[in-house]
């Protein structure tokens, strides 16, 4: 069923999705101009994500996985969908996977790969 902007769910997991994902991109802007803060450890991050299964090359642009607009709904082992050079640069940020691609946690330490690269 096709729903105009008025009727959407607003409680809804997609819409939450995109929310998140609209808020990223405004920060990674802000960033970029040298507004916001960039993670001390981009490049290293970025590195690893260039040896990743999931990295994927749309349009000249590198993503964790598919682009999350093609896929709202997906598992951490399908990739995040952000583009991982605005991921990396985010403080805060981890990759959602570990270096075996089950689902990363960062209870305690992090097990993510781009935590666990540098340990
Ligand atoms: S963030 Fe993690 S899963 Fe995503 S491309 Fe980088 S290394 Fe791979
Ligand atoms: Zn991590």
């Amino acid at each position: 069923m096709r729903r105009c902007f008025g009727c959407t769910d607003f409680s809804s997991e997609g819409f939450a999705v995109l929310s998140r994902a609209a808020a990223k991109s405004a920060s990674a802007r802000l960033r970029n101009m040298g507004v916001l803060r960039v993670s001390n450890d981009w490049r290293r991050r970025l590195n690893v994500c260039g040896g990743c299964p999931l990295h994927s090359v749309v349009n000249g642009v590198a993503h964790c996985g598919k682009p999350l607009l093609t896929q709202i709904r997906r598992r951490p082992e399908q990739g995040c969908g952000c583009p991982v050079e605005a991921k990396a640069r985010r403080p805060g940020e981890h990759c959602p996977v570990t270096a075996s691609h089950a689902p990363s946690s960062s209870d305690g330490a992090c097990d993510c790969k781009w935590c666990t690269a540098q340990r």
